[in-house]
């Protein structure tokens, strides 16, 4: 229940279900244009290199100065893997290879979807870009598990340290429950 206004002529919309539709939509009361609202795809990558996990700090909210994969929300115009591949370079300054499907999460509270690679580092080069205070990489035993930004981060981080041990990689499909009275005690 979050649009106000048309997208197409500006009047003001009601949530109504549609004829032929079974939910609740914002539909315009001018031009009857009826905007869609669906989950968000966020693409991130995991990167590997000589046995370490390149992690980023995170210079905003929400969850500053926790680490992260490089992560971010899908752009028009580009494949799940090309995201991922923008944000690396945008986040950590870094070229990957070998790139390769490592899960899909369902954040349904959210309605979003993560897709998560994983990949090596194309050349030892990499550093603090847009939205990232530091990059480093990690032993997988020394990765700072209590200061990591987001649950699904955090899953999809700890199969792929435990997989390491076997280089027999998997890839899953989850959904990722969002402990919101965790969060707030975060906040505190
Ligand atoms: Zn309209």
């Amino acid at each position: 229940m979050t649009i106000k206004f048309c997208n197409q002529c500006g009047h003001h919309v009601e949530y109504q279900i549609p004829e032929s539709d079974n939910q609740l939509r914002a539909v315009c009361q001018k031009c009857f244009y009826v905007q869609y609202e669906n989950p968000l795809i966020v693409n991130a990558c995991i990167i590997e290199h000589k046995g370490r996990i390149l992690l980023g700090k995170r210079t905003i909210e929400p969850r500053k100065n926790c680490w992260n994969v490089p992560a971010g929300f899908m752009e028009n115009g580009e494949s799940t893997q090309a995201g991922a591949v923008r944000e690396v370079k945008e986040e950590v300054l870094a070229d990957v290879k070998n790139i390769t499907l490592f899960g899909v999460y369902n954040i349904i509270q959210r309605s979003q979807v993560h897709v998560y690679f994983r990949a090596e580092l194309d050349s030892p080069n990499y550093g603090a870009g847009a939205e990232t205070s530091e990059a480093q990489l990690f032993l997988p035993e020394d990765i700072p598990w209590d200061n990591m930004a987001f649950p699904v981060s955090v899953t999809a981080l700890k199969r792929y340290v435990e997989e390491m041990k076997t280089g027999n990689f998997t890839i899953e499909e989850k959904d990722i429950l969002i402990d919101y009275e965790m969060l707030r005690q975060f906040d505190r």
